[in-house]
């Protein structure tokens, strides 16, 4: 019997089999689609600390699709924050083409990928997780069984219940598109342009990410309503966006849900784990999930193969694994929550006043050396120290607090 099975081949799931192979285990991965990172839906926009710190970065040629040291951020009347860093922090990637990367390093390793087989369900045996059944194309399904199973599944997180985990809180969930776009004008090459407010994307926000050719990732999510109206609403309307787009035409468009709950209270069973965004492991406030994906199939493989050293697959054992994550993650999901509540109370109207004091404080010098941006507790901690963020955070909760109506 095989060490892992893995479902899904995306950041997570890869990155898990990377890791376990690497450690001579032997992992397969069932992959529902026929090849790796396609269909994608993600913008793909990474902080280069923290690949590197998992050392996925520098990356093979043909992957980055643009670095960027600013950010300009608009409010929906159009008044602009900007912040601009002293080096490049973060890259676009070509996500089709990273998961492929991420799943070669792993069939280097000694993974094996089982590409077109979509995992029907899991066999659960005495409340333990055992294997997995296969649907293949000839509609034969095959069972599979293996000590520890891995789910990596993605945002739908049907097979989880079946663990008897619980699935993802609905009122967390935030509906986005996300279009590929040509012929955009009038932005800087190496800022993301970020568009927030209620008006244009309520509950999260707007995004165009450039690549240095005039084409763009342009995309939303939305609380309610559809995203794709919110989305022609903002290349139509916004007082930015629809200059900057005012000749861009779309070339693809993908629909996909992004999780701000923070990570699941357990993530693991008897035999089982839950890795990535089926998981919820993704940052509350951005929607960004592929760095804290591979950061938690990190500390899976090492508790993945402790407990195959002792023999012990159980709960207890594995339970390790979510003490673990929330050593690594706890503190800064749990600013990332405040804010995005913070963030959600706001009217558009205190978003257009609080853009015009923060730079007028000084806010944007205060940010020019941060270079994390996934653990955003921390950044926030390292920020304390300056008077600007200072006064700025006393000004912002200023405007958060009567929204609390303590
Ligand atoms: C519009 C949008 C933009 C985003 N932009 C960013 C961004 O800029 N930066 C960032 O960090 N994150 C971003 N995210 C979030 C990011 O895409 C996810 O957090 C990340 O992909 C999670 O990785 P994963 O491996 O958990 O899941 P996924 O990447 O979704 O991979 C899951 C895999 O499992 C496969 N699968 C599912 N069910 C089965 C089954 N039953 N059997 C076999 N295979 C199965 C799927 O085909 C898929 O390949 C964005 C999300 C959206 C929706």
């Amino acid at each position: 019997m095989q060490d892992a099975v893995v479902i899904g081949g995306g950041p997570a799931g890869s990155f898990f089999a990377f890791e376990l192979a690497k450690r001579g285990l032997s992992v397969t991965v069932f992959e529902e689609h026929p090849q790796v990172g396609l269909p994608s839906h993600c913008a793909g926009h990474l902080s280069i600390r923290s690949l590197r710190s998992l050392g996925l970065f520098p990356l093979p040629a043909g992957i980055v699709e643009n670095t960027f040291s600013a950010a300009n951020f608009y409010s929906p009347k159009g008044t602009k924050f900007s912040v601009h860093l002293n080096q490049p922090v973060t890259c676009a990637v070509n996500r089709a083409r990273f998961d492929q990367f991420v799943a070669e390093k792993a069939q280097k390793s000694g993974a094996k990928f089982e590409l077109g087989k979509r995992v029907q369900s899991l066999i659960v045996e005495n409340n333990v997780v055992k294997g997995l059944t296969v649907a293949h194309s000839d509609s034969v399904v095959e069972r599979v069984f293996a000590k520890v199973v891995v789910d990596c599944e993605g945002i739908s997180s049907r097979l989880l219940r079946q663990a008897g985990l619980q699935a993802l809180n609905p009122e967390a969930l935030v509906y986005a598109a996300e279009a590929e776009v040509e012929n955009v004008k009038y932005v800087e090459e190496h800022a993301v342009e970020v568009y927030v407010g209620k008006d244009y994307a309520p509950g999260f926000y707007s995004w165009l990410i450039p690549r240095l050719d005039g084409t763009a990732k342009v995309g939303l999510a939305t609380r309610r309503g559809n995203p794709k109206e919110f989305l022609e609403r903002l290349l139509r309307q916004h007082p930015v966006a629809s200059k900057q787009l005012r000749n861009a035409k779309i070339k693809s468009i993908a629909f996909h849900a992004i999780t701000l709950g923070g990570p699941i209270q357990r993530a693991y069973a008897n035999g089982f784990l839950a890795i990535g965004d089926c998981a919820s492991q993704v940052k509350p406030t951005t929607g960004g999930g592929v760095v804290f994906s591979l950061t938690c199939a990190k500390t899976a493989t090492e508790v993945a193969a402790e407990a195959l050293a002792k023999g012990d697959v159980s709960a207890n054992v594995l339970r390790a694994y979510q003490k673990r994550i929330m050593n690594q993650l706890g503190f800064d999901v749990d600013v990332m929550l405040s804010a995005r509540k913070a963030i959600d109370s706001f009217s558009d109207e205190k978003i257009d006043r609080a853009m015009r004091f923060t730079s007028k404080f000084g806010f944007d010098k205060a940010l020019r050396d941060v270079d994390e941006i996934d653990f955003q507790g921390r950044t926030l901690l390292g920020m304390l120290r300056k008077p600007a963020a200072y006064a700025t955070l006393a000004y912002l909760l200023g405007l958060y607090l009567p929204s609390l109506r303590l």
